[in-house]
Parts: C-alpha cells; sequence; structure tokens
C-alpha cells in the first residue's frame, strides 16, 4: 500500500526493517501541508474501510460507492478499494479540509505509515512471513531529515499502527497466499466477487450470512452469532475464515456433518 503521486516526482524507497531509523518531522506549519492529500493512490484495507464508514455514518456499500474506486494490489489480479480523488484540479483527497485531513483519527493506514510503506513477503518453503518497510523521498514533501530520529517501531506506534495489524494479518496472509501461487493461476470472476465481498464489504456480507444457507452449513457458536450480528469486526473475523476455507482449503470453519456427508459444499455469495 502507498502515496503514488506524479511521475516526475522523485521517489526514492530506502528497504528498511523494523529497527531501522529515519529522521521525519510533518508540521501543519510547514510549506508542504497536506501535498500528500493530493493526487494520491490510496489503497484501503478492511479495517480502514469499518473505521471510515462508521466514522461517516454510512453502510459499506454506500461507502464503497461514494468514496472508492477498484484498483488492483500489486503483482495480483486481487481487487482493494482506492479513494477516489475529488475532480478538481488538484485531485485532492474527498476528505482534506482546510484544516487538514477530516478524518484524522480514522485515516487510513496508507496515510499512517507515510513517509513509509508497509509490505510483507510470504515465505512458502518456510511458511512464514517477513515484514518490510520502505522510506519514500518525494519532491514535494520537506518533511525529511527534520525533527527527530525514529525507529520503524516507534513510528508505527506513534501513529497508532498497531491495533490495525491483528484485523488486517489474516487478510494480509490471504494475499499473499494467492500471491505465492504465482501469476499464472486465474481466478474465476465469481471467487473475485466472493473475495471482494468478504474483505471490504462487511454489510453486504453480513446479509449473505443471515440470509443464505451459511449458518446451515457451517457450525457457528452462539457466542460467535451474537458477536457477529453486533460486531463489525467479528463478521470480518468470520469473512476471513469463510474466505480461507473456500479459497485456500484451509479448515478455518467447520462443515455440519449431514452437509458434509452430501458433499459437495456450496454456499452462494
Ligand atoms: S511533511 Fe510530508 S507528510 Fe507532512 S504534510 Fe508535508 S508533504 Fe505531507
Ligand atoms: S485520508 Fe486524510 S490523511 Fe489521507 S490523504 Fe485523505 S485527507 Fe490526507
Amino acid at each position: 500500500m502507498h502515496i503514488k503521486k506524479e511521475k516526475n516526482d522523485l521517489i526514492v524507497p530506502v528497504k528498511m526493517d523494523i529497527n531501522s531509523t529515519f529522521t521525519f518531522a510533518c508540521e501543519k506549519e510547514m510549506a508542504c501541508f497536506t501535498q500528500c492529500c493530493k493526487n494520491a493512490h490510496i489503497m484501503l484495507t478492511p479495517c480502514d474501510i469499518i473505521r471510515m464508514k462508521k466514522r461517516l455514518g454510512l453502510s459499506s456499500d454506500e461507502f464503497l460507492q461514494i468514496y472508492t474506486t477498484l484498483g488492483f494490489i500489486e503483482k495480483t489480479d486481487l481487487p482493494i478499494p482506492v479513494i477516489k480523488m475529488r475532480d478538481d484540479e488538484k485531485k485532492t483527497c474527498p476528505f482534506l479540509e482546510e484544516s487538514g485531513c477530516g478524518i484524522y483519527e480514522d485515516r487510513p493506514l496508507t496515510c499512517r505509515y507515510y513517509p513509509l510503506s508497509a509490505g510483507m513477503f510470504h515465505n512458502r518453503d518456510l511458511n512464514s512471513d517477513e515484514h518490510f518497510f520502505a522510506l519514500i523521498k518525494e519532491s514535494y514533501c520537506l518533511g525529511h531529515d527534520l525533527g527527530r530520529e525514529l525507529t520503524v517501531k516507534e513510528w508505527r506506534e506513534d501513529q497508532g499502527i498497531i491495533p490495525y495489524d491483528e484485523v488486517n494479518f489474516d487478510w494480509a496472509e490471504l494475499i499473499l497466499k494467492r500471491k505465492s501461487l504465482g501469476p499464472f493461476t486465474t481466478i474465476p470472476e465469481k471467487t473475485l466477487q466472493m473475495f471482494f465481498m468478504g474483505c471490504y464489504n462487511v454489510d453486504r456480507f453480513r446479509r449473505f450470512v443471515l440470509d443464505s444457507m451459511f449458518l446451515n452449513v457451517y457450525i457457528i457458536s452462539e457466542e460467535r452469532k451474537k458477536e457477529i450480528l453486533e460486531d463489525d469486526l467479528a463478521m470480518l473475523s468470520l469473512a476471513m475464515d469463510w474466505l480461507k476455507a473456500t479459497l485456500l482449503g484451509e479448515k478455518t470453519l467447520k462443515i455440519r456433518e449431514q452437509v458434509a456427508e452430501t458433499d459437495p459444499v456450496e454456499v452462494e455469495a
């Protein structure tokens, strides 16, 4: 996930790990204030969408329709919502106000990380994930080499990134496992739709769970049923279990015995 700007902006990514250091300051008084909120390519994670739609008092359908356009995750055919910039001369972010970000406390992960970008690498042989980061120096951003020296770890804490990790972890794993299959396997359209609904449209996924045969097919505890009705994050966690079971064949959800005997199991999305 990253903020991508004009081609003539200087972008020098420097690979870093969690203990790498960089020197950076970002203040309202700086001449470049909010330059990073214009003509930006901001991909949204599942956790971003849940926080932003709640903040704006919208359903996930409404939020996706009003504020996003469709993008694709790098080196995959997997879809991801991207913030739709305003149709003005500078292509400003729709959440930008005169005083700065209008949704600052719920700003997306990409904005929190900036000027860093974050990535994960899945080692198939070791079945482990490696996190890596990059420092992006763009010509319009005047914050580099000012202020105090920070480690990546400290920046993540300062910017409130840690709570996003757990929520987005299963989603990131799904993407990595898909990537590790290589570019030559095609995902059917219906599967891509399931992926999109499960990852980014929690309200629609909730309707799907309640209105389809889902609860007859899978064993879901009474406690979990109660949680998913009340809590978007609990519903997202169920969606991740469902996607891992259906897309990767993992045993993240238990199928009722009667259903298992009458194979194949299919729940229409
Ligand atoms: S210093 Fe960089 S991140 Fe901060 S407002 Fe300026 S352009 Fe944006
Ligand atoms: S969400 Fe906020 S911080 Fe991010 S680009 Fe838009 S206005 Fe800037």
